[in-house]
């Protein structure tokens, strides 16, 4: 089955380019002009990715990403945008995305990222803990549902929190590092700061962790990264 991706892209010699190169590796291009066009094309179909400009006429990337996060949508989401701008990076991130790339682009970097995309959508998608529901202690993390049951009772997660933790549980017992973590999560060197990976966990221990201030899970490896044991372990 070929790859499903979609192009929302006003300026039509990129985005006509972009579906040249993406058509010659294989994939299937649908392109949308605008946000709105965007949003409609992402509802009626089914895509495997979306290739989103920032700057649109009327509704803008961002705003499209959000909808289509507000909406419940997973599909993974590369930004474009103008500059290599930090805030519209982080913007991008915090809207939903899951890698960026500035103009303007060198096509290869654009095809090694999509590829990349792919790749952490299959290492997601396996069934390396040989469950879709993962137990600790007294609670379980569905990675198909984003459904988990926590310190305080059943909640969802986002896909990011999802994937940390799959991260974190596939290497329980063992020291994880930030950046082992931003490769497996978004791909290189694409995020401004490993701080980023140490707010998620912020997040991940007031889920799991009866007391987040002195984590028995979640650990801090000071200097290193961090740590999970599923067995439950006092804070050293
Ligand atoms: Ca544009």
């Amino acid at each position: 089955m070929k790859k499903k991706i979609l192009v929302v892209e006003d300026e039509e010699h990129i985005a006509e380019g972009l579906a040249l190169n993406l058509e010659a590796e294989g994939y299937e291009v649908v392109i949308a002009g605008d946000g709105h066009a965007g949003l409609d094309m992402w509802r009626q179909g089914t895509f495997d990715l979306i290739i989103l400009d920032i700057m649109l006429p009327g509704k803008d990337g961002l705003e499209v990403c959000r909808t289509i996060r507000a909406e419940t949508g997973r599909t993974p989401i590369l930004f474009l945008t103008a500059r290599d701008r930090d805030e519209d990076r982080v913007a991008g991130f915090v809207a939903g995305g899951d890698d960026y790339l500035a103009k303007p682009f060198n096509l290869k970097e654009l095809l090694l990222r999509v590829a990349a995309i792919f790749r952490r959508q299959v290492w997601y998608g396996t069934d390396s803990l040989k469950t879709n529901r993962y137990q600790f202690a007294d609670y379980w993390v569905d990675f198909k549902s984003y459904m988990a049951n926590g310190a305080g009772g059943e909640m969802e997660l986002s896909q990011k929190e999802c994937m940390i933790f799959k991260f974190l549980a596939e290497h329980a017992g063992e020291v994880v590092t930030r950046d082992m973590i931003l490769d497996a999560v978004w791909g290189y060197n694409v995020y401004p700061s490993s701080r980023t990976v140490d707010n998620f966990i912020v997040r991940l221990r007031k889920l799991f962790e009866p007391n987040p201030s002195h984590p028995r899970y979640i650990h801090t490896m000071h200097g290193a990264g961090y740590r999970f044991t599923p067995q439950g372990e006092p804070d050293a």
